[in-house]
């Protein structure tokens, strides 16, 4: 029996949420797959049909929503079956990673604050390149009190390199809140989620693995498991499937060990249940699992069409010209830092002067708006305040930020302050508007920068390898105009 098998109005009696979604997701999916209302057997049928007579009878609103109605749900044998096999395959199977170190009853705030701190890692970043940040992080801090403590810089600097720099900052004002309560380490889901930057997911994760309360966990991986579990084709985007997905977790997790079980579930979908290699002759839910049962029954349809895939909205695109300002000095070359404002993309990071430009430009437009800038915040004028050394097109690259693909257009331009230049530098309105800073070298390779900041240094880097113009020259012979 295919989808096309039932009209779709039919399903609407059932569950109307779902149905929305799975019509939604069939218009961005042309091609159409079977979801566990259609797929339907005698019995379910006959329950279907059975739930539609006592709707019309109760009157039951038609907007209910799906957890009210146990043919959307696990039965209690699937639950049962589920909890044992996955519980007895992590026993078995689960990685040893860094922040699964068992610890003591006493100790359940401190395995807490490493649950938090791995978990805000693992976000959008992968277990292999977490794993070093993680353990230079506990070495550093190694419990909430010493964390909060930390200023933002050394959380951002430790942070260098992980990306989504709020998460961070986030969780250095979350370890200052719950050191500065009065309560101690909140042990329950609701009372986390009142902690800066921790959300619903970190909640479940927090206090099912460290003060075992039988809440769930959903992430990508945990939604990969659930739609193919119970073939769910609604768009996994959709705010009421999450909210639907949510439900079916809370369904699963098992009381007595929450916490391992979330952590198997995430756990399966990390490695069985991949996105698009699945191993489903080795999972220990295949019993249980939907999607697979399909796929037995119509080798067209395999495992990875659940979850639906949803279009990606196109990131928008700019373009942004970098100049890395070298001010050479009796000793060496400086190099100038800004740092960026406290709010937005990369807030409260370091980076060299850059202007975002609307459109792609030539190199003569973009010196003229580097110009400007330089001109207008620190007051770097050849016509007053410095001689131009050189100044060089480095080259550009894409850097792809959440939402935003950003073309980075690189030059170096080093320059040594005429007398009074020093003085007259940054001065007027920039000084109370920017925070900036000048780094030698040495600094500079050892700070902790963005990734995008970092490759623009190691074009500097490269090129000064490369070339022969000396970058600590002190004697200046002629006066350039900047072009
Ligand atoms: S049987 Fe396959 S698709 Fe189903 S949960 Fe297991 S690995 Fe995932």
């Amino acid at each position: 029996m295919n989808g096309t098998s039932f009209p779709l109005p039919r399903v609407r009696l059932i569950n109307p949420t779902f149905e929305r979604s799975t019509v939604a997701s069939k218009r961005q999916n042309q091609k159409t797959i079977p979801s566990f209302h259609f797929k339907a057997s005698s019995c379910e049928r006959k329950m279907m049909s059975r739930r539609r007579r006592n709707c019309r009878e109760k009157k039951v609103e038609e907007e209910e929503p799906i957890g009210g109605d146990m043919e959307d749900l696990f039965s209690e044998k699937d639950t049962h079956n589920i909890r044992m096999s996955l519980l007895d395959w992590y026993d078995d199977n689960q990685r040893d990673l860094p922040w699964r170190k068992r610890r003591s009853e006493t100790e359940k705030e401190r395995r807490a604050y490493e649950v938090w701190v791995s978990e805000i890692m693992l976000q959008q970043t992968r277990v292999q390149t977490v794993m070093e940040f993680y353990k230079r992080w506990m070495h550093k801090w190694p419990t909430i009190d010493d964390l909060a403590q930390a200023s933002l810089e050394e959380v951002n600097e430790m942070w260098a390199g992980l990306g989504y720099y709020r998460r961070a900052r986030f969780l250095l004002e979350g370890a200052k809140m719950v050191v500065a309560g009065r309560e101690g380490f909140p042990n329950k889901a609701s009372s986390l989620m009142k902690v800066k930057g921790i959300g619903e997911y970190t909640a479940g994760a927090i206090a099912s693995i460290a003060f075992n309360e039988a809440v769930p966990v959903v992430d990508g991986n945990v939604i990969r498991v659930l739609a193919r579990l119970k073939a769910i084709s609604a768009n996994p985007k959709d705010r009421i499937t999450i909210k639907n997905f949510w439900k079916l977790a809370a369904q699963l997790v098992d009381p007595s060990r929450p916490g391992d079980f979330n952590q198997s579930l995430m756990e399966l979908g990390a490695t069985l249940c991949s996105v698009s290699k699945p191993s489903c002759s080795s999972c220990p839910v295949s019993s249980q699992c939907r999607a697979y049962s399909l796929f037995q029954e119509n080798r067209t349809i395999p495992v990875t069409e659940y979850p639906t895939k949803v279009v990606k909205a196109k990131p928008r695109l700019d373009f942004c010209c970098v100049c890395v300002l070298e001010i050479l000095n009796q000793t060496g070359g400086r190099f100038v830092l800004v740092k960026r404002p406290e709010e937005g993309l990369l807030a409260g990071l370091w980076e060299f002067p850059s202007v975002i430009l609307d459109k792609e430009a030539s190199v003569a437009a973009r010196r003229k708006a580097i110009n400007l800038y330089l001109k207008e915040t620190f007051h770097v004028d050849p016509k007053e305040t410095c001689t131009i050394v050189s100044r060089k097109e480095l080259g550009e690259f894409v850097h792809i930020f959440t939402h935003i693909r950003r073309k980075i257009y690189v030059e170096l331009l080093v320059v040594q302050l005429t007398e009074g230049g020093t003085i007259d530098l940054f001065k007027g309105e920039a000084k109370d508007t920017l925070t900036w800073k000048c780094v030698d070298s040495d600094v500079l390779s050892t700070m902790g920068l963005t990734s995008a900041v970092r490759k623009v240094y190691s074009m500097v880097e490269a090129h000064k390898q490369d070339s022969s113009v000396p970058s600590n020259r002190t004697v200046i012979s002629r006066k350039r105009r900047i072009t």
